[in-house]
């Protein structure tokens, strides 16, 4: 295991919370951020929240939950071999996701159709935002404060992508992205490792449901590529196990490759800092081969899974019920819970979206049935 490297973030220069805390005891101030995400409300959700699947379609297959905790492993792995900082990165990929609505991106999509047109620094809905919104704002558990009060190493982390209408009444945060400059090594690849998680479950989750094949898979070049090698090792290996020794096989190639990628552009550009590694171009990278076959891939899942027709039922039937639960509150907000109500229209909307992004699939479905069925 390397030492923390110069260029990882250290816990005991944190650029610091919005509210002042003393410091932890016992622990670091990375710690203490992973130890609140896993104990907020939004993180507990993500258990009844869509990847790709419906929530009861199948035990077996991922949800925002299974999902996070991949993302964490697979994370951290790579942090120990570069030297970051294992708590910070375990921190960003545990919370990357608390932003995101039932149903996937199609509810994303969705609830920022609906509002669009609210107030134009409040309008639209974007799930990186809306991770920062949780934790910023949205969690009710603290004395002293609304959020959890996140070092701004890991809410630098949260916000991956986002608007540049955003960014600009986001301060410090919001910077880089006017600037066009990077966040640190472990945002950088905790976002990769999300790449990897969800490329490779897909691919697992896709089989198990009978949505995807192995030999439509074996167009892909990176599937085919470990599947052979798979085959070659274990002759008359069959059915589940051969898949699962494919992905198993497929996740290692990415890890080891963006591991040696990062671990040569670093060599190359020597960042001193975290600051030196905000202001280089991005160095957590696969190399180029990599990137096309992972690309490759990419584009295979959207034609064959993402668009397949069962899928698309599922997102058709979740964008209707994500439009009828907005329109039907903002049309009347007195169905509302009392605490989700506003004066302000915008606001009201704000609220409106904020209520139902935090909805696991079940709950949406209830909701809907509720207030749409006697
Ligand atoms: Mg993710």
């Amino acid at each position: 295991m390397m030492p923390l490297a110069p260029y990882a973030c250290n816990p005991e220069s944190t650029r610091g919370r919005r509210h002042h805390e003393a410091p932890p005891q016992g622990r670091n101030h990375f710690q203490r951020d992973r130890d609140r995400i896993v104990h907020c409300n939004a993180f507990r959700l993500l258990e009844y929240k869509t990847q790709v699947f419906i929530n009861h379609e199948g035990d077996l297959f991922r949800t925002r939950l299974t999902h996070s905790i991949e993302v964490a492993q697979i994370a951290r792995s790579i942090a120990r071999n570069l030297g970051l900082h294992e708590d910070l990165i375990e921190a960003i990929s545990l919370a990357h996701d608390l932003g995101h609505t039932p149903f996937g991106h199609a509810g994303q999509d969705e609830l920022n159709a609906c509002m669009r047109e609210f107030a134009p620094d409040a309008g639209g809905f974007e799930h990186n935002l809306q991770s920062l919104r949780v934790v910023d704002e949205l969690e009710e558990r603290y004395a002293q404060f609304n959020g959890l009060n996140l070092c701004f190493e890991t809410r630098e982390g949260i916000l991956k992508h986002c608007s540049l209408r955003h960014a600009a009444r986001l301060g410090e945060l919001g910077r880089r992205f006017i600037e066009r400059r990077q966040p640190s090594l472990e945002a950088q690849v905790a976002n990769l490792a999300d790449e990897i998680a969800y490329n490779n479950h897909d691919i697992d989750d896709g089989v198990r449901s009978g949505l995807l094949t192995v030999e439509q898979l074996l167009e892909v070049g990176i599937f085919a590529r470990h599947y052979e090698a798979v085959v070659q090792r274990h002759p008359g290996l069959e059915g589940r196990r051969l898949v699962s020794e494919v992905i198993r096989s497929m996740i290692n190639t990415l890890v080891v490759d963006l591991t040696e990628t990062t671990l040569a552009a670093l060599k190359q550009h020597n960042p001193q800092s975290v600051d030196d590694v905000r202001n280089a171009p991005p160095l957590a990278a696969f190399s180029p081969q990599i990137r096309r076959e992972a690309d490759e891939l990419k584009r295979f899942l959207m034609r064959n899974l993402y668009r397949h027709s069962r899928v698309m039922r599922m997102t058709s039937k979740a964008r209707r019920i994500v439009r009828e639960l907005f329109q039907a509150f903002l049309e009347d907000p007195r169905l509302l819970a009392a605490d989700w109500r506003r004066d302000d229209p915008d606001q009201q909307a704000r609220a409106i979206s904020d209520y139902i992004a935090g909805m696991t699939d079940r709950y949406a479905i209830a909701e809907h049935r509720n207030l749409f069925q006697m």
